[in-house]
């Protein structure tokens, strides 16, 4: 962005501004304004316009925590370029710690979004005509849903321009090549031409301070990948690239307990978790059914047959 204001919710923001807006996006039936508060730090020197992008589901508190150390840390102030950030994007299900507004919809299954649409559908319209127009570069983060433990990764479809080098200078210890989920915010985003990466890591309803220090950290990376800081990105080990994964699934209904391989490389039959029946009468074991890297692990109690245990990487083939 090289213009000397930065247009932003109908106010110009000029060079070396810092403020606050706040994006409305509904009425309740209180007659409350919803109002999603947005961080704007311009620099003084031109630069890309880099979104920080959280609690689109509302019960991933940790990139909740991410963007808030990022802005309490003074972080969020760049030497180049603006930095756009929304703490909080998803305020009723933050309100209720639930992944979905009260229409019962997923934000992230409702983009592009419509003014005339569902609460959802309507957030999400405001995001993609208000929001989305100026910015060049996103980071959404996000954890693993329900009770699924992701370990901390980048998601992105490698194959974009770019994208592999901006991947790594993130720093995670996974980079993991995905396509956007339809309806998500990344697709839309991604079709309007801006280049968006997805933060995973850890659970719902959870802080997770390792979590929360890697993707503040990678945050930070990137800033100074896209020269919006001084200094080359700090990267502690280079990302383990994995460009395929699948589901492990339950085969059996019951208590489960997993052992502690989440973020392992596993061989072929090693012990991933036992499932157990309530009664007594049997034990299953789980056991890899190939090499690769756990990058998810299912922390719920109990489990049904059918249900996502293990998310492992494919690439490798034979029996390593
Ligand atoms: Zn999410």
């Amino acid at each position: 962005m090289s213009d000397r204001y930065l247009n932003i919710l109908g106010k110009d923001i000029p060079r070396g501004e810092s403020t606050r807006l706040e994006l409305e996006v509904a009425r309740l039936h209180t007659r409350n304004r919803i109002q999603i508060p947005i961080n704007i730090e311009r620099a003084h020197e031109d630069g890309p316009v880099l979104l920080l992008l959280a609690g689109i589901h509302g019960d991933e508190t940790n990139g909740v925590a991410i963007v808030r150390e990022i802005i309490s840390s003074g972080n969020h102030r760049p030497a180049r370029g603006t930095i756009i950030s929304i703490p909080v994007f998803n305020v009723f299900g933050f309100l209720n710690q639930t992944r979905e507004l009260p229409d019962g919809k997923d934000l992230n299954r409702v983009f592009p979004g419509s003014a005339e649409g569902s609460l959802a559908s309507q957030f999400a319209y405001h995001f993609r005509t208000k929001i989305a127009p100026i910015v060049d570069y996103a980071i959404d983060f996000h954890t693993g849903s329900a009770d699924r433990h992701n370990i901390t990764q980048i998601r992105c479809n490698l194959d974009g321009e770019g994208m592999h080098d901006l991947a790594m200078a993130f720093g995670a210890p996974y980079v993991i090549h995905s396509k956007p989920i339809p309806k998500s915010v990344r697709e839309t985003l991604i079709r309007m031409g801006r280049k968006a990466l997805l933060f995973e890591g850890g659970k719902t309803r959870s802080l997770d301070p390792e979590v929360v220090r890697c993707g503040v950290k990678g945050a930070v990376n990137i800033m100074r990948y896209l020269g919006m800081e001084e200094g080359a990105p700090d990267i502690e080990t280079p990302s383990v690239v994995i460009q395929k994964t699948k589901w492990l699934r339950a085969p059996t209904s019951g208590l489960f307990e997993p052992e502690e391989i989440n973020g392992k490389f596993v061989r072929k039959k090693t012990l991933l978790g036992t499932i157990k029946d309530p009664y007594g009468d049997y034990e299953k074991a789980v056991r890899a059914p190939h090499p690769g890297h756990v990058v998810c692990t299912n922390t719920a109690p109990i489990v049904n047959r059918g249900d996502a245990l293990f998310h492992i990487s494919t690439d490798l083939p034979g029996d390593n």
